[in-house]
């Protein structure tokens, strides 16, 4: 696309001239390094790639390629120089492998200390770190940026609801990682228990699970801490690639390490600034394991403008859903974020649900369960009001059933909230 083009199709983020030096002297000689991309980019020569319109006809890079590559296909650098791997949660078949180089490592705790910071965080602060350890990249990400910043690190992982509050007791942690439903959890506990004057908590960095206003209204004020989110996902780094500052909840994405686009999930076009999208990713600096133009499935948009606190790091906004969320009932497309909005506009309705989506007697049925202090006929009118927004704002009737507080799941890891058992 000529850039006349692209400045008539509404886009204005590009390559800037920083982002170009990293970007060519990332892509000097890596098909000879990676047989993986000596493959994807059979026919092109990677030295012609130097305008945004040569660099914008480079084939996406897809999680099914990188599954492909399983163990060690996506190795860039001989095997002695890469010191760790890690592996996302892939929920079917071969998990996807990211080696990583000391540098890599190091660049991955440097960004993610710049977040700590953003969120405010000091030397004096005491970080209670709940995501997982092991395979998954997140609890080490979170260590590491902890350690690099020089605050003390509570490595405790994920579970023992126990001993966390113990802990957090005991050494006055002062922030709490973790993801929004294991957030919220802690904050319920700590409520029931009676001990919310013994937490020192102050600031809470949730992981960029997709969470509704509700939600973080709930959390924010039950454990009485400002929240950050933050984003990134085990391909390219890890947690920590970007997080919103005080100014604003859209997240400032780090320049020097990565390179965003937004796509058309269909078409794979570039949608304008600004317009809702899948986003997709290219490392700057990878040694590892480069990525260019990754399809992350997550759904947000480019902020456009500059932010009121002076970053001149990109924004996108909070995630709203990934494409492989949708679900299509009664020819309605459905994103979780939809179904939170709702929620977030029903009277009476707590921020926690789970949807159910039957095929019974040749009809699809969308049943939404919903937490709430409501009974009886109380109860009633809000199922009631419930269905009729689902209906006005989605176009489908759900049976809208409402639940007692605490009695949906809520778990350490994302929480699953549609289930689709058609199939
Ligand atoms: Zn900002």
């Amino acid at each position: 696309m000529k850039l006349t083009n692209r400045k008539a199709k509404g886009l204005d983020v590009r390559l800037t001239t920083e982002q170009w030096e990293l970007l060519s002297a990332q892509l000097k000689g890596l098909k000879e390094r990676s047989p993986f991309y000596a493959k994807k980019f059979e026919g092109i020569d990677l030295d012609q790639v130097t305008t945004q319109e040569a660099f914008e006809a480079l084939p996406f890079t897809e999680k099914a390629d990188l599954r492909e590559a399983y163990p060690m296909g996506l190795a860039a650098v001989p095997q002695e120089q890469i010191v760790r791997v890690h592996s996302s949660s892939g929920t079917t078949g071969t998990p996807v492998v990211i080696p990583y180089t000391a540098k890599d490592l190091e660049d991955w705790a440097i960004q993610f200390a710049r977040c700590y910071e953003y969120a405010g965080l000091t030397p004096e602060d005491v970080v209670q770190i709940t995501p997982g350890y092991g395979l998954w990249t997140a609890g080490a990400g979170f260590q590491a940026g902890c350690e690099r910043l020089g605050a003390m690190a509570l490595p405790m992982g994920p579970g023992n609801t126990d001993k966390q509050l113990q802990f957090m007791q005991d050494f006055g942690s002062t922030v709490l990682c973790a993801t929004s439903s294991y957030a919220l959890k802690l904050a319920e506990e700590i409520e029931s228990r009676g001990i919310k004057d013994r937490i020192k908590l102050r600031k809470g960095i949730i992981g960029s699970e997709r969470w509704g206003e509700k939600m973080r209204a709930r959390i924010a004020n039950e454990l009485g801490v400002e929240l950050y989110d933050i984003y990134g996902l085990t391909e390219v780094y890890g947690p920590g690639i970007g997080i919103n500052c005080k100014a604003d909840s859209a997240m400032h994405i780090w320049a020097d390490y990565v390179y965003i686009e937004i796509v058309d999930p269909d078409t794979g076009e570039l949608v304008p600034d600004g317009e809702p999208g899948e986003i997709v990713l290219t490392t700057l600096q990878k040694e590892g394991a480069p990525l260019i133009r990754f399809r992350t499935h997550d759904l947000s948009r480019i902020v456009p403008g500059p932010c009121e606190c002076g970053s001149e790091h990109p924004r996108i906004d909070i995630i709203t859903g990934r494409t492989d969320d949708m679900v299509k009932v009664k020819g309605c497309n459905i994103f979780p974020a939809q179904i939170e909005e709702v929620i977030a506009f029903t009277d009476g309705a707590s921020s926690e649900y789970q949807v159910m989506i039957d095929h019974l007697e040749g009809k699809d049925q969308l049943t939404l369960f919903f937490e709430t202090e409501a009974t009886g006929e109380d109860k009633a009118r809000v199922e009631e009001n419930l269905a009729a927004i689902f209906k006005g704002k989605i176009g489908c009737m759900p049976i809208a059933k409402g639940v007692a507080i605490g009695e949906l799941p809520r778990s350490e890891k994302k929480t699953r909230r549609i289930f689709d058992n058609r199939y």
